[in-house]
């Protein structure tokens, strides 16, 4: 059995109690050098078989997994944040099914939930946004033509950027041209969760230019909407006029 844990955004505390559990009884380990904290790797057994997967290929990383199977080891697969987003274990669980190794998939706070708690924002605020889009600027991994930022920039939705940090120009000329306005609120949140995380706030016509200024170009995740932004009604859910399964109203809902 193959282990796909979500590492966590980065502070080695925010692993889940089933991820560290997993980490402290595995027999192999593959982990992202690149984004997983190696911290985490101290909860491992002193006998622990420990690879980095940033220096290894797709068939190298299936290799491993392959002989710790046969070898009757449990192994686990550590990805940063959720494994779920831009993961790449598509293609891993796809060479396990090939080679019927069973697996499963123990998930983790993206990095894109850090950055909300670093920023203090709610993404889905009544009557201001109630979808994300997380997403990315198209580099070279291609993104799907319906999913152009210029297209998604349409719905004025609350927008989460991944692996865009380095591509702010054309990213913010995409927002630009896809609605937003230029003086939509954007934040550039740098390594969530890690002692070294900043938070840097702008605007839509800036945003490059934030970036620019503070040296960001890598591990970083950008925030565009208005919910970063001072106005906010309240929700529905605790208004005393609105009733719902465990609560009925006491006053009349205005707009309910
Ligand atoms: N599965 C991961 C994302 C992996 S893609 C998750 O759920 O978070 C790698 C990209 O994620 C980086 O380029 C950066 O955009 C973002 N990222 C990962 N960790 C981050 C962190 N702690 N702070 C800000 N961005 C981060």
């Amino acid at each position: 059995m193959i282990h796909f844990v979500g590492a966590g955004p980065g502070a080695p505390d925010l692993i889940t109690v089933r991820g560290q559990r997993l980490l402290a009884q595995a027999d192999v380990v593959i982990y992202a050098g690149s984004l997983v904290n190696p911290e985490l790797l101290g909860s491992c057994k002193p006998s622990c078989e420990v690879y980095d997967s940033a220096g290894m290929t797709l068939e190298e990383v299936v290799a491993v997994m392959h002989s710790s199977e046969a070898a009757g080891r449990d192994c686990v697969r550590l990805h940063t944040g959720d494994p779920s987003l831009y993961g790449a274990i598509r293609e891993q669980m796809d060479a396990l099914d090939e080679l019927g190794i069973s697996y499963e998939i123990v998930p983790g706070v993206s990095s894109f939930l850090a950055a909300a708690a670093a920023l203090g924002v709610e993404y889905t605020v009544p009557q201001v946004s109630q979808s994300v889009i997380v997403t990315r600027m198209e580099g070279r991994t291609p993104v799907p033509e319906g999913e152009r930022l210029r297209a998604l920039a349409a719905h004025g939705a609350t927008m989460v950027l991944f692996l865009s940090a380095g591509l702010l120009d054309a990213a913010q000329e995409e927002l630009l041209l896809g609605g937003y306005a230029p003086e939509t609120p954007c934040a550039i949140v740098y390594r969530a969760s890690w002692p070294d995380e900043a938070v840097y706030r702008c605007t839509l016509a800036t945003l490059a230019e934030c970036a620019r200024e503070h040296g960001v170009h890598k591990t970083a995740l950008v925030v565009v909407g208005e919910v970063l932004g001072s106005h906010a009604e309240r929700s529905l859910l605790y208004h005393p006029g609105f009733s719902h399964g465990y609560r009925t109203a006491s006053e009349p809902a205005k707009g309910a």
